[in-house]
């Protein structure tokens, strides 16, 4: 018997004492259980919190969700990034519509086709919304389990994904699937933190945990080295006229796709004159740095008045319709302040 074998019942009794209250465990419908899980696909749970209450506010049911503009929902997201989990929220809300005469799917087989939905969310959303026993691995739950067994598998494997997955899988409480599920990940997510700093002290498996056990809990999950994220300076591209700023929108695909942003480009090229955009007079206009997963953006920031025109498909923008019409890439918020204080 080892230490996954003995944890289920501390586990459980530890869940249903020490759980936190988080807005989608009071009414965990498969609608709410998709919604939340998406949100925290990048995103903190301190953070998600008011994003969830005020999505569900706007858009109460998945018909009202497959019915949202993209507009709307775009702005019910912006802050949060990773916008292509909104368009897949909403993509998976219509394919309900069309193929599951709009009541939400009841098996994982059937979850898992729906867009946006791997493995993890199709298993939380089946588990806790339908009381199906399969589980749900994310990170947290993997860290619990490889100091648990003080397991040397390299975690960011999938062959180590689905050894631990079916062990769960043959482990798992038919009666409480939802919360066997939750209470690991709750577990990993309060803690058996990350970066070696787990409160082993406050674990219900304190006393068979074999990496606590070995005094090694630092060493456990193992994880290949990480790459060096890439950086690229840009000069982004402040553009006036007549109290307007310049916007464009990203390609569909891709990073921050579909997007309102300011223009930008490498620093060092001579963008304005590719864009055929004659400037009146320029300034410098502040620096900042937007880090995402893989890559950091490093932006010195240009002021510059224009009597002219813009490319095709870009447009000028006033305070009230930066607000409403053009959802904004979080990356290039820092500039905010520096833009509103020049339009009307
Ligand atoms: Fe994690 Fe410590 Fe609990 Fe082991 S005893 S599962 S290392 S918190």
């Amino acid at each position: 018997m080892d230490a996954l074998d003995r944890l289920t019942i501390p586990l459980l009794i530890w869940y249903g004492e020490k759980k936190r209250a988080l807005p989608w465990r009071s009414d965990p419908t498969a609608y709410h259980v998709l919604v939340s899980e998406l949100m925290l696909q990048q995103t903190r749970v301190a953070a998600a919190r008011s994003y969830y209450e005020r999505f569900l506010q706007a858009l109460p049911a998945l018909s009202d969700l497959a019915a949202a503009p993209e507009e709307e929902l775009l702005r019910l997201w912006q802050g949060l990034g990773y916008y292509g989990r909104a368009r897949n929220l909403r993509k998976a809300a219509r394919r309900i519509a069309q193929d599951f005469g709009g009541r939400f799917p009841e098996t994982y087989e059937e979850i898992l086709t729906l867009p946006g939905v791997g493995e993890y969310t199709a298993g939380a959303i089946a588990s806790i919304a339908f009381g199906v026993p399969v589980p749900a691995v994310d990170g947290n739950a993997l860290r619990v389990c490889a100091r648990l067994l003080a397991s040397r598998a390299d975690v960011s494997l999938p062959a180590t994904k689905k050894a631990f997955r079916a062990r769960l899988l043959s482990l798992m409480p038919l009666d409480r699937p939802g919360d066997y599920n939750q209470a690991l990940m709750e577990l990993g997510a309060t803690v058996c933190l990350p970066n070696g700093a787990p409160n082993c002290q406050d674990c219900p498996a304190q006393g068979f945990c074999a990496a606590h056990l070995l005094g090694r809990e630092a060493d456990f999950p193992v994880k290949p080295p990480k790459k060096p994220r890439r950086i690229e300076e840009r000069t982004v591209y402040l553009i006036f006229r007549n109290g307007r700023v310049a916007l464009r929108l990203r390609p569909e695909k891709g990073l921050l796709a579909g997007l309102w942003e300011y223009p930008h480009a490498p620093r060092g090229e001579n963008a304005l004159a590719s864009w055929s955009i004659v400037p009146a007079g320029t300034a410098p206009g502040g620096s900042g740095k937007h880090v995402f997963t893989h890559l950091e953006w490093h932006m010195t920031a240009l002021l510059v008045e224009t009597e002219g025109e813009l490319p095709a498909g870009w447009v000028w923008a006033a305070a009230a319709e930066m607000r409403k019409r053009y959802p904004l890439a979080s990356a290039q918020r820092m500039f905010d302040g520096t833009v509103f204080s020049r339009i009307t």
